[in-house]
């Protein structure tokens, strides 16, 4: 797929719960949960800086292509995932999520811009920026996946 996206300029909608895979192929990531888009950002930036909890939930879910490496869990999503179909007033994350408060709960963040290219839909994404999310080694699988993106050709096993 990355050789033809190469070779004939050809554009992609991927979809899948395996970030690990998005990042190899994407140039630009949309974070879902229910049927919204909570956080969207051109890959390096998203995985880099993420700024919605469920976006740092779902990073912290990569197997990363190292038995030693392991990313730091910054935040912890605990509790049921509402029905699709009775969604709470407030922010669908928010029986989830560590940072709740009353603003959640009664109305849905809107999307705003962080950045040039970077969106995200929370209330609170500066708690989220101030977390320490350094303490890992994920910058490893990062250069693995930009060699995988930049050559088209296999990972490199050089360390
Ligand atoms: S808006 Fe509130 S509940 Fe929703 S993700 Fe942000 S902090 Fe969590």
């Amino acid at each position: 797929m990355i050789r033809l996206q190469r070779d004939l300029g050809t554009a992609y909608l991927f979809i899948s719960h395996d970030l690990s895979t998005v990042r190899f192929l994407s140039h630009r990531v949309a974070v879902l949960y229910l049927g919204v888009i909570v956080e969207e950002a051109e890959s390096e930036e998203l995985f880099a800086r993420p700024l919605h909890p469920y976006s740092v939930g779902l990073l912290a879910s990569v197997l990363l292509p190292d038995p030693v490496l392991k990313r730091a869990s910054a935040i912890t999503l605990e509790g049921e995932i509402p029905s699709p179909i009775d969604l709470p007033p407030g922010c669908s994350l928010a029986g989830r999520c560590p940072f709740a408060d009353a603003q959640c709960r009664l109305e849905p963040p809107r999307a705003i811009a962080v950045g040039p290219t970077h969106r995200v839909r929370c209330y609170h994404h500066d708690r989220v920026a101030a977390l320490d999310q350094t303490v890992d080694h994920f910058d490893r699988f990062q250069a693995d996946s930009n060699k995988l993106l930049s050559v088209g050709a296999g990972l490199s096993t050089s360390r």
